[in-house]
C-alpha cells in the first residue's frame, strides 16, 4: 500500500477543470480544439502552467493536468493507440445510458508512443508539490468504443490493462507521484466488476509505486447523467457492491462522490484503510459551496474515514463550469479543509 507524504487532509480535484477560451470552447464538454499543429502544442502547454499556477493559488496540495491537454477522457487516449477506427464510427450505448457516436477497434490494440508522458513531464517542471495525472480505466475504455475484433469485453480490457499499465509506469518515470483511474463503468456493471473489472484495473497499475487511485462517480453533471440519477431511488447503493472488492484490491486509494448526491455515507465504512477523495463539492452545480459546507461534509465523513487516510475532493470534473465558478470551488475545497484541519489540531 503506498499513500504520498503529504500534510494533514492534502486537497486534490479528481479531474478536469475549464479550459481557456483561446484553446477550446468554454462552457462545452468534449469541446474541439480551437488551435491546430504547433500552436495547439503551445497552447495545451500554456494551459498547463495555468492550470498548475491556479491551483497552487486556490491552495490545493496535490496538482492535476485538469486535463488541459485532453479533449476527452477516453478518446483522447484511443486516438494513440493502433488498431482503433476512427474513421470507422457506430453508436453504442454507453454505460447503459446515453448513444454516442464511438470509433471502432478494428485489429489488435497497441500504444506505439507514450501518450502524456511528455505532458506529465512538463506540468511536474511545474511545479514543487506532488502531481496526479488520470488515465481512464479499462472497463470504461471497452464500454466507450465499437469492437470488431475481440468479441469480447473482457478480453479487450485485459489488453487495455496492459496498455495503461506501461503508460503509468512512463508517467511515474516522469514524476507522477499520484496515477488515478477513471472507472465510472463501475458504478453500472456489477457483474463485470466482480469478475474481471478490479482484476483488469490491478493490472493496470501493476509495479506502480506511485499512489493509485480509482475514481468512480455518478458523471458529469449532464442531462443523460442527471435523468440516469433521478431513476436510482432515495438511496444510491451502487458502491455497496464495488467497494468490498476494491477494498480487498491492491488500489490504494477510492474517489467517490458524496455532496449533495443520495450516496449513503456509512457506505465508506466499507472501504476504511483505503485513501478516500471524499467529493466535498458539487460539479452539477453553479452553486458555490462555503467554507462550512465543505467542513460539514468533511466532519461526516470522518465517522467513517482515519483522518490520515482522508483526501478532500471534488465529486467529478469541472471541465463544463464557467471557470470563475471553478476558481470559486476550488477556494472553499481548500477553506474548508483548513477549518476542519484546525479542528483535527492539525493546522498548517
Ligand atoms: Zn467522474
Amino acid at each position: 500500500m503506498t499513500r504520498i507524504a503529504t500534510g494533514p487532509l492534502p486537497t486534490s480535484i479528481v479531474g478536469s477543470l475549464p479550459k481557456p477560451s483561446w484553446l477550446a470552447q468554454p462552457e462545452t464538454l468534449w469541446s474541439p480544439w480551437a488551435l491546430e499543429g504547433d500552436a495547439l502544442t503551445e497552447g495545451r502547454r500554456d494551459a498547463l502552467r495555468l492550470t498548475a499556477h491556479e491551483q497552487r493559488l486556490a491552495g490545493l496540495d496535490i496538482v492535476s493536468d485538469g486535463e488541459q491537454t485532453r479533449q476527452h477522457f477516453v478518446t483522447t487516449f484511443l486516438e494513440h493507440l493502433s488498431g482503433v477506427d476512427f474513421a470507422r464510427r457506430e453508436t453504442v450505448r454507453i454505460r447503459d445510458r446515453y448513444d454516442a457516436s464511438v470509433p471502432t477497434v478494428v485489429g489488435a490494440v497497441a500504444r506505439e508512443k507514450p501518450v502524456f508522458v511528455d505532458d506529465a513531464r512538463f506540468l511536474r517542471a511545474q511545479t514543487a508539490q506532488p502531481i496526479k495525472w488520470a488515465l481512464p480505466g479499462p472497463m470504461t475504455m471497452v464500454d466507450t468504443l465499437a469492437d470488431r475484433h475481440y468479441g469480447s469485453r473482457e478480453k479487450l480490457a485485459w489488453e487495455f490493462a496492459a496498455i495503461l499499465n506501461q503508460e503509468a509506469r512512463e508517467l511515474e518515470a516522469a514524476g507522477v507521484d499520484v496515477i488515478q483511474f477513471d472507472e465510472p463503468a463501475f458504478n453500472v456493471f456489477f457483474d463485470e466488476v466482480r469478475d474481471w473489472g478490479v482484476a483488469a484495473l490491478e493490472r493496470a497499475a501493476e509495479g506502480l509505486r506511485a499512489e493509485t487511485v480509482v475514481h468512480i462517480c455518478y458523471g458529469y453533471g449532464i442531462p443523460a447523467n442527471t435523468e440516469w440519477k433521478a431513476t436510482l431511488g432515495s438511496q444510491w447503493r451502487q458502491y455497496e457492491q464495488t467497494f468490498p472488492l476494491l477494498q480487498a484490491s491492491s488500489i490504494d486509494t477510492v474517489s467517490l462522490e458524496c455532496l449533495h448526491s443520495r450516496v449513503p455515507m456509512e457506505l465508506i465504512e466499507l472501504i476504511r484503510g483505503k485513501g478516500v477523495m471524499v467529493g466535498a463539492i458539487d460539479v452539477a452545480s453553479d452553486a458555490i459551496e462555503s467554507p462550512e459546507e465543505v467542513a460539514e461534509t468533511l466532519r461526516k465523513v470522518l465517522d467513517y474515514v482515519d483522518a490520515e487516510n482522508l483526501i478532500p475532493s471534488t465529486n467529478c470534473g469541472m471541465a463544463p463550469l464557467r471557470r470563475e465558478v471553478a476558481r470559486g470551488k476550488l477556494a472553499a475545497l481548500t477553506a474548508g479543509a483548513e477549518i476542519v484541519r484546525g479542528e483535527l489540531g492539525a493546522a498548517r
